[in-house]
């Protein structure tokens, strides 16, 4: 490969690939099997499926906290990246500050040298002020934003997120959804948002993977057609409700043709 190729390779490549993954567990449950998935720069992907059809197994695999049994997950780069999951994590008796930390800390960053980090993106998620709190003075929505900070602290290229928003109020999710937008667009990063809601997947997603179980894998791919920047606007619109139908019928077929 010359240098322009490999040059126009890493331009055009995914930042992400899994191929054909297959995940057994102690030789006996086939959680995921023939999942493929690619990863564009930038985009939000969604895997949304029933409970049980292996997408916080896809996550994992994804993150590394897991190898696959068959099949690879090949990076085009360096893998760089933060996890969210649907329990905020945090270390009660640490203050947000030390729970933002956290990540710098593992690799070695002193208190001093990673305060600027930890209070920007206390910031980016509208935590300032809040470094010196305890998680149990903190709401449910709070301790969420606590864990995205965490999560995007190190300034990963990929953020994978497991049902962040399952166990808060619709408000509150509606809230978050519309930030984690505006974090996404300010970061620049691409997101793996794992969700068995509709509603959310269409409303966060340039793609919706949809995944049918036993064995999990993708049944369908929907690219959501929306606007550029998505607001309230979108959640009441035609093209929403249109979406969320496509996409809702496609999940419905999935689980009819797997059952
Ligand atoms: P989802 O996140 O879509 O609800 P999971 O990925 O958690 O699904 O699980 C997929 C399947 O794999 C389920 O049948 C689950 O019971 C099984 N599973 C997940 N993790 C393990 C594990 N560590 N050991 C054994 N079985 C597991
Ligand atoms: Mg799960």
């Amino acid at each position: 490969m010359t240098a322009r190729d490999a040059a126009l390779a890493a331009v055009t490549a995914p930042l992400l690939e899994l191929r054909s993954v297959a995940k057994v567990f102690g030789g006996e449950v086939t959680a995921l099997d023939g999942m493929s998935l690619s990863l564009r720069d930038g985009e939000f992907v969604s895997l949304l499926g029933p409970s049980g059809c292996g997408k916080s197994t896809a996550l994992r695999l994804i993150a590394g906290l897991s190898q696959p049994t068959r099949g690879r997950i090949v990076w085009s780069g360096e893998p760089t990246l933060g996890v969210v999951f649907q329990e905020p994590t945090l270390t009660p008796w640490s203050r947000v500050f030390e729970n933002v930390w956290l990540p710098l800390r593992l690799r070695g960053v002193s208190r001093k040298a990673a305060e600027r980090d930890v209070l920007e993106a206390l910031e980016l998620v509208g935590l300032s002020g809040f470094e010196k709190a305890y998680p149990r003075e903190l709401s449910g929505g709070m301790k969420m934003r606590v864990s995205i900070a965490r999560a995007m602290v190190t300034h990963p290229k990929l953020l994978l997120m497991d049902e962040p928003f399952a166990a808060l109020d619709e408000i509150t999710r509606f809230k978050l959804n519309d930030d984690v937008l505006a974090l996404q667009e300010k970061l620049g990063c691409t997101v793996v948002f794992v969700t068995h809601s509709v509603f959310e997947s269409v409303f966060l997603s340039n793609r919706v993977m949809v995944m049918a179980a036993r064995p999990g894998r993708v049944v369908s791919e929907i690219e959501v057609e929306a606007p550029d920047r998505r607001s309230a606007e979108f959640r009441t619109s035609a093209q929403y409700a249109e979406q969320c139908r496509r996409v809702s019928d496609a999940l419905r077929a999935a689980m009819e043709a797997h059952a």
